[in-house]
């Protein structure tokens, strides 16, 4: 079971998660605001954050900026508005997922279970590899020639799945799927699929040239040299 960090002002809302949560068997630690959960983000290095967009001291939108900047720790995002839901899918936020308030506590749930499973390392080979790229599983770590590098959860497991298909073609759908979860992913453009490979080809300098575009297809991770 996980470490998770709910960040949340509402307190009837941070109880019902609290109360949820713990009965699945999760450790929860709550905080009511973006300062201190910053700071239980730095002390208790959870391994999935649950985070409110409008929060006191600190938002959500900074709030997942700064974790971003050196972790691909999973967030899930709450949304109370249309507006916070256009910033959360705006994609440089590195959320991982996303509810809109009111949500139903089995939906949230179910997001949260999504999440964990796919952070876990779940074929068993804790550390793959292709040429000097390492995806590191049970650090959630991508090292380049041994050396850590920042990247985004979902940019994590983009690469994951390229690496598990052994040089099979991924197709956008397939890997929409496979990085998002459910049918959820019906409602997410592929061309998102193109903006995470672009941004994670830029990460990774000369390897770069082993993500390779079948035009009008998807994408293969060339496993040679
Ligand atoms: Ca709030």
């Amino acid at each position: 079971m996980a470490r998770i960090l709910v960040v949340e002002d509402e307190a009837n809302l941070a109880r019902l998660l609290r109360y949820n949560l713990e009965k699945e068997g999760h450790q929860v630690i709550v905080c009511s605001d973006g300062e201190s959960g910053l700071e239980a983000f730095r002390s208790r290095k959870p391994e999935l954050v649950i985070l409110d967009v409008m929060l006191p001291k600190l938002d959500g939108f900074d709030f997942c900026r700064v974790v971003r900047a050196d972790c691909a720790t999973p967030i899930l995002m709450l949304t109370a508005r249309k507006s916070e839901l256009d910033r959360v899918l705006g994609l440089e936020l590195g959320a991982d997922d996303y509810v809109t308030k009111p949500f139903s506590v089995r939906e949230l749930m179910a997001r949260v279970k999504a999440i964990l499973r796919r952070a876990s390392k779940d074929d068993g080979r804790a550390v793959m590899r292709a040429g000097s790229l390492e995806l590191d599983l049970d650090r959630h770590e991508a090292r380049l020639g041994g050396k850590p590098f920042s990247i985004r959860a979902k940019e994590f497991e983009f690469l994951k799945c390229l690496l598990q298909a052994k040089g099979r073609v991924l197709t956008r759908d397939e890997l929409l799927e496979r990085v998002w979860g459910y049918d959820e992913s019906m409602e997410i453009d592929t061309r998102t699929v193109d903006q995470h490979i672009a941004r994670l080809r830029e990460k990774l300098g000369a390897e770069a040239r082993r993500i390779v575009t079948i035009k009008g297809v998807g994408y293969r991770l060339d496993l040679g040299g």
